[in-house]
């Protein structure tokens, strides 16, 4: 397995930066951002997209593009429940936040 992956951004090969510019005199091209794999670690959960998107704008763009097949991947045709136990204004807390808990 190779230890990079290019950037997924279906349009990350058109955007004017200087990092993306490639090629010798007279034959310069805009490239699509090579980025290095790192593995995945728990602390840095966002890293599982770092190491397909170069940014979240290109991240968003694939978002858009393949939204709907995303979506097929795993319909949700009803909504999710999660049981908790009745909520409570906590005065020990800053601004006595709501306290909502999962119910055990
Ligand atoms: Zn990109």
């Amino acid at each position: 397995m190779s230890n990079f992956n290019w950037c997924h951004g279906p349009n990350c090969h058109t955007k004017q930066t200087q990092s993306r510019v490639r090629g010798s005199k007279g034959n310069k091209v805009l490239r699509t951002i090579k980025i290095k794999y790192r593995q995945p670690n728990n602390s840095y959960w966002f890293q599982h997209w770092w190491n397909y998107f170069c940014n979240q704008s290109c991240l968003m763009e694939f978002v858009q593009k393949h939204i709907q097949g995303m979506i097929a991947l795993e319909p949700r045709r009803e909504p999710l429940e999660t049981k908790i136990n009745d909520p409570y204004k906590d005065t020990t807390k800053y601004y006595n936040q709501w306290t909502i808990e999962e119910r055990t």
